[in-house]
């Protein structure tokens, strides 16, 4: 099957390596190429957060989660899989992700910070998009797989037998979904001043709270404010969250910024993953949509996707 892969983001190279590594032809067309994706601006921990629904959600997560383990050996690759802390204010009952990792445990009380009633502890992925993107495009480059960079106005322009749609935000005027909308986040990148493990609070009424450390820096985050476009970092947010992050690391406390980066998620209430049969006859396979969680559920998405065109007819 010779297959157009749609999208340079993190959906996008996924399903074109695992394409490629299923005997397709694949080709990759994208407006913008790493680092000029969403997917770069991910502070990219393995977290299933805004994609919906919550039963596809979970086996793709499971799946991904399980490939990034894997992958996680290769030096090359930028993963690291560390441990996570979501904090809890108050009892809860185990999250709806749960058998999406290996191992869900109780936090020990000496790994949360003060105020916190319980917390949870599981092994996550860190995925280094700096690193990751790189190490995807690589790869392609490595099976042969051709990429242009350019804007595809219609799927008519690109000349293959199936067509694979990972335009992210961009499927709002790609295929004029306007279900697609626009999730912005803004995040705080400061020195990692040694802090060893992935920390989440969803439930800081002040917003959720995130600390990703990577080695040489720590993601800050977070928001998430849908509908929203500005691409301009703002200075009384990035104080919000530096203020939110200390509290949930001393070590955080006086961080400098070294970087404020700004993106906007390709919101949707369900993530769109579905064949559609164009006008002229050829098949096209969505998949976008992802929300908050496009590197947590890209290698299962990447699988289902070559399910739908391994079953899809020649032109
Ligand atoms: C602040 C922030 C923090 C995040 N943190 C995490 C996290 O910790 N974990 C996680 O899993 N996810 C996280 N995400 C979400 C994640 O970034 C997205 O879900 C993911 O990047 C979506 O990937 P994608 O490949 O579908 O889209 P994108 O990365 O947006 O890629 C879309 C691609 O399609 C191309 N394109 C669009 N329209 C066209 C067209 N007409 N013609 C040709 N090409 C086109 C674009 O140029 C681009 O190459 C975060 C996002 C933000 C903003």
């Amino acid at each position: 099957m010779h297959v157009g892969v749609l999208g340079g983001g993190v959906s996008g190279l996924t399903c074109a390596v695992a394409l490629r590594l299923r005997g397709h032809e694949v080709a990759l067309w994208a407006e913008r190429l790493p680092p000029a994706t969403t997917s770069n601006v991910a502070a990219a921990f393995w977290y299933p957060y805004k994609a919906e629904p919550p039963d596809r959600v979970l086996g793709w997560a499971r799946t991904s989660h399980a490939r990034f383990v894997a992958l996680a050996s290769d030096p090359t690759a930028g993963i690291r899989v560390r441990e996570a802390i979501e904090v809890l204010r108050r009892p809860m009952p185990r999250p709806w992700w749960a058998d999406a990792v290996p191992e869900l445990r109780n936090a020990p009380p000496d790994r949360l910070p003060p105020g916190a009633a319980a917390g949870w502890s599981f092994d996550a992925p860190v995925v280094d998009t700096r690193v990751y993107l790189g190490f995807l495009r690589a790869w392609l480059e490595r099976l042969g797989v051709a990429i242009h960079q350019r804007r595809i106005a219609s799927f008519t322009e690109v000349d293959a037998d199936v067509l694979v749609n990972c335009t992210g935000l961009g499927a709002r005027e790609l295929c004029g979904d306007t279900a697609v909308f626009p999730i912005r986040g803004q995040l705080v990148h400061v020195v990692d001043p040694g802090i060893d493990a992935v920390l989440i609070d969803e439930d800081d009424p002040r917003g959720i709270a995130y600390v990703v450390p990577r080695g040489d820096d720590c993601v800050l985050g977070g928001t998430a404010d849908a509908n929203v476009e500005s691409m301009e970092a703002d200075p009384a947010t990035a104080a919000a969250i530096l203020e939110r992050c200390g509290s949930l690391s001393p070590r955080l406390h006086g961080a400098r910024a070294i970087a404020h980066v700004v993106g906007l998620r390709p919101g949707r209430a369900t993530v769109r993953l579905e064949p559609e049969t164009l006008t002229d006859g050829r098949r096209v396979v969505h998949d976008y949509g992802h929300g908050g969680a496009g590197v947590t559920l890209s290698w299962g998405c990447a699988d289902e996707v070559c399910g739908h065109v391994d079953g899809a007819p020649l032109r």
